[in-house]
């Protein structure tokens, strides 16, 4: 049986972000985002008694560090998302990359009374550099790496058609996306390559194979059930580990952001999916990792 994680990225439902700092502006929506759609989350899986890594925000949980300390005391995982999710972390400074790490790394430690061992870059942005960090801070692995051929490919379509900003959507190296789809020890010299001498762990997000598609849930929602639960069995026939993210956003209902000004772009097209869909979405496709696979949280990942 091999093994899987179900984790989510606490993102915020708006992109109503600063332009200069890229911080997301609005306290209600972060209120909403924790009082309201994570409580669905947590039900899903107290239904079906699995543990979830919870990659958090630090500065949206600021306000919320009570519903993070229930989380963490009903035996789920804390894990770094940064500070104030800057999609360009790649391209800030060292001592910029070392704050967005620290400061939400210490604020989870206190709220779960545990160093924080994980770490996933906002919008799969990760560096030789970043990973360096991480190690000195005394972190156990980082789940970052999308060997997604399509997702690649999408990106710089995107980025070379739509963007002005070009630094702020950042892809990986070419190279990287060929790196392993299993956890493995990270070389400390180069992303995607395998080094058994060392300590840190890279949890790679699930690829699914022959169509090299991301196993990620926004990715995969709008298809219904199926298509999922086959890649699942895919994963599953070759003992592939099943990293199962998920955004918080895909919880939310229409009703939670009515009335909000500012740009729903991703959180709006979940909501177009009746929200009781979703939810039976979700319940069948942990229902089928918890029969076919160990479920584990990553800082339990055996790599
Ligand atoms: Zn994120």
């Amino acid at each position: 049986m091999p093994q899987a994680s179900i984790n989510i990225d606490l993102d915020t439902l708006s992109e109503d972000i600063d332009k200069t700092t890229r911080v997301i502006r609005s306290d209600e929506l972060r209120a909403i985002t924790y009082c309201r759609v994570v409580p669905r989350f947590l039900e899903l899986l107290e239904r079906h008694s699995v543990k979830a890594t919870f990659f958090v925000i630090g500065r949206d949980a600021l306000d919320h560090g009570n519903v993070l300390t229930r989380i963490a005391r009903a035996g789920h995982e804390l894990a770094n998302h940064t500070m104030t999710h800057p999609k360009q972390l790649v391209h800030l400074d060292d001592a910029a990359i070392e704050r967005e790490i620290r400061e939400c790394g210490d604020l989870l430690e206190r709220l779960a009374g545990r160093p924080t061992a994980g770490f996933r870059a906002p919008g799969y942005t990760i560096s030789q550099r970043v990973v360096a960090m991480l190690r000195r801070e005394g972190y156990r692995y980082d789940s970052s790496l999308n060997t997604s051929l399509c997702y690649y490919a999408v990106k710089k379509v995107f980025k070379a058609v739509r963007l002005r900003d070009q630094d702020y959507l950042s892809t990986q190296r070419f190279t990287e996306i060929f790196g392993p789809r299993s956890p493995y020890r990270l070389s400390a010299e180069r992303l995607g390559v395998r080094d058994d001498s060392q300590e840190f762990v890279e949890i790679p997000i699930s690829i699914i194979p022959f169509i090299s598609y991301p196993f990620v849930t926004s990715l995969l929602l709008h298809f219904g059930a199926a298509p999922s639960l086959k890649a699942l069995r895919l994963l599953v026939a070759r003992d592939t580990f099943v990293n199962c993210e998920l955004h918080i956003n895909e919880f939310t209902d229409r009703g939670d952001i009515n009335g909000y000004d500012g740009s729903f772009y991703l959180t709006s097209q979940y909501v177009r999916i009746d929200l009781a869909r979703r939810l039976s979405y979700f319940d069948r496709l942990i229902a089928a990792i918890k029969a076919s696979c160990d479920v584990v949280l990553m800082r339990d990942v055996i790599a």
